[in-house]
């Protein structure tokens, strides 16, 4: 029996969502799974997508489908026109100084590796070190590892407190002059800790070390102006951010990606080849070697301009009343522990039930429509950290509502009552 208040409009105050309006966006809500309405809560994951992001790739692939950048015929124009035009919308959506700042990746991982790959193997040498954070997603520690490794680099780890926040002035003392970058997330997908990303960036500034964000988690919640950031490197996903899988986003300042060499060798990245030599191409082609997503791009960059007209602001307002509403829903469910308890926190519940693994529960929750992620959410040092196996994590986004807080509270208290 969940015993909370009822949510209220002053949960998110100053506003009218009208989240029933909004969730006719997105047709996957609309279902039912295993007989029960779908309470779709595993958006850290990957986020559904709104028919105008479906409109967009079905519309490429429908009337424009065509290499870019190569073709003379008119198909190839209007393919190339789009793809980098998309480009032009994702720079304002990010408030970059030029488009020649925004590359296209896979994904949040490939960005990472695309940075450590070229900065990392230029820059960094035997006995630097690279600081990182003890939140961080493995995309975000592992090419670190491999570089260290490759390097005889040292990696360096911020601690957190008891709830999940940054430990500030630790942070502070590993800065020295063997740190080559700081890499650190703007918001954890495991505990949703928001961290105090521009005072860390200044920090680093101050010793002149290039930072690198991941925003993998921030760019679907918030709005991000890296030039007010003033961050080296940022990157994020496309399929978390309500576009498609395969696309994700690499901003770098230019002055760092005129310095560095290619990430990989192939068709679109140079001016000429010859068997003695060749030249690369300007950015952004340089480090965007075959054939793109071009879809992809169209389809990511309709998705930020989605959520930009939706107002990231409101956005933020909504989830942020679902987050506080949903933490009293469970802080009733007796033997539940919350996992990450930041002062700045984005739409993540993460939690342990009494012993109960979270697989078995995050199967009974699917049983009763709940989707939410049972694991390590890829952020194994962080459960080592909490002296968790793994957690379940019901991360939230615009288009979910109090009652399907109320639900997922609901089948945490069944499950509670089959495992007695
Ligand atoms: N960084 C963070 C904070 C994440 O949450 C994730 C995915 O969950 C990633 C990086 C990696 O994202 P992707 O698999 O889309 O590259």
């Amino acid at each position: 029996m969940i015993t909370a208040r009822a949510f209220k409009a002053s949960d998110a105050p100053g506003m009218r969502w009208d989240v029933e309006r909004v969730r006719k966006d997105f047709p996957a809500l609309d279902q039912q799974v295993h007989g029960k309405p779908l309470v779709y809560l595993d958006n850290a994951a990957t986020s559904q997508k709104p028919q105008a992001v479906i409109d967009a790739l079905v519309g490429y692939y429908s009337r424009d489908n065509a290499n870019v950048h190569r073709g003379v015929h008119l198909m190839s124009e209007r393919a190339t026109e789009a793809y980098e035009g998309a480009r032009v919308r994702i720079q304002r959506h990010l408030n970059a100084a030029s488009a020649r700042e925004i590359i296209f990746v896979r994904q949040a991982t490939e960005g990472i590796n695309l940075v450590m790959a070229t900065f990392g193997r230029s820059f960094v040498g035997p006995s630097d070190e690279i600081v990182i954070t003890a939140i961080e997603h493995h995309a975000n520690i592992v090419p670190w590892q491999m570089l260290c490794e490759e390097k005889r680099a040292a990696l360096r780890v911020v601690p957190v407190d008891d709830r999940g926040d940054l430990i500030m002035e630790e942070y502070a003392r590993l800065l020295g002059p063997r740190t080559r970058l700081v890499a650190i997330t703007q918001v954890s997908n495991a505990l949703g800790t928001v961290t105090p990303i521009k005072e860390i960036i200044r920090l680093a500034h101050r010793h002149q070390i290039p930072v690198l964000v991941d925003g993998a988690q921030a760019v679907p919640h918030h709005q991000v102006d890296v030039q007010d950031l003033g961050c080296d490197f940022y990157v994020f996903s496309g399929h978390k951010t309500f576009g498609p899988t395969g696309i994700g986003i690499l901003y770098g300042k230019e002055t760092w990606l005129e310095r560095m060499p290619p990430y990989q060798g192939g068709g679109d990245m140079i001016k000429a080849v010859t068997f003695e030599k060749t030249i690369y191409n300007e950015l952004p082609y340089k480090f965007e070697a075959g054939t793109p997503h071009i879809a992809g791009a169209i389809g990511l960059a309709t998705a930020l301009e989605y959520i930009a007209g939706l107002g990231l602001d409101r956005i933020g307002a909504w989830e942020h009343g679902l987050l506080a509403y949903g933490t009293e829903l469970l802080a009733t469910v007796p033997g539940l522990r919350l996992i990450g308890t930041a002062r700045r926190k984005s739409a993540v519940l993460s939690f342990v039930l009494d012993d109960i693994h979270a697989h078995d529960l995050g199967t009974i929750l699917d049983h009763q429509g709940v989707a939410v992620r049972a694991g390590h959410h890829c952020a194994m040092p962080v459960m080592q950290r909490f002296g968790v196996p793994a957690t379940v994590r019901a991360s939230l986004a615009f288009y979910n509502t109090p009652a399907e807080l109320e639900t997922l509270a609901s089948a945490v208290q069944k499950a509670l009552e089959i495992f007695r």
